[in-house]
């Protein structure tokens, strides 16, 4: 696997302390922006169970592993932009690359918390 010096999420701080904690389950994340911060890097590392394990159980559908290999397969993140972090939600704009073209992918994402644990809740529309 690729080896990160400073954590993909782009906090500036050494992978290992930042998102690389989190993802190995040293630590889970205390806040949404935490675990949505995890979560990109997540992609960008391939940590497949991360994602599925920090999925809201009501939306862990049966298709969503595969769902979630194929993003990893056809893009290439690179960069991730915190838009604006509420109290379950956080906007963000995430950059990538596919083999074809560069884009953005533009998110509100919303949290909820079981048992003290932040899951990813899904998408929100306006
Ligand atoms: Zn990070």
């Amino acid at each position: 696997m690729k080896k990160f010096d400073k954590c993909p999420c782009g906090s500036g701080e050494d992978f290992n302390t930042c998102c690389g904690d989190i993802i190995s389950g040293n630590r889970t994340a205390q806040t949404p922006e935490q675990l949505m911060r995890s979560r990109y890097t997540a992609y960008v590392v391939k940590k497949v169970n991360y994602l599925l394990r920090t999925t809201h159980p009501s939306i862990r559908t049966a298709g969503l592993e595969k769902s979630i290999r194929k993003w990893m397969k056809q893009v290439e993140w690179l960069k991730l932009h915190i838009i604006l972090v509420e109290e379950n939600r956080v906007e963000f704009i995430a950059e990538y690359i596919t083999d074809t073209a560069p884009g953005r992918h533009h998110e509100c994402s919303v949290f909820e918390q079981i048992d003290g644990e932040w899951f990813y809740l899904g998408e929100e529309f306006e």
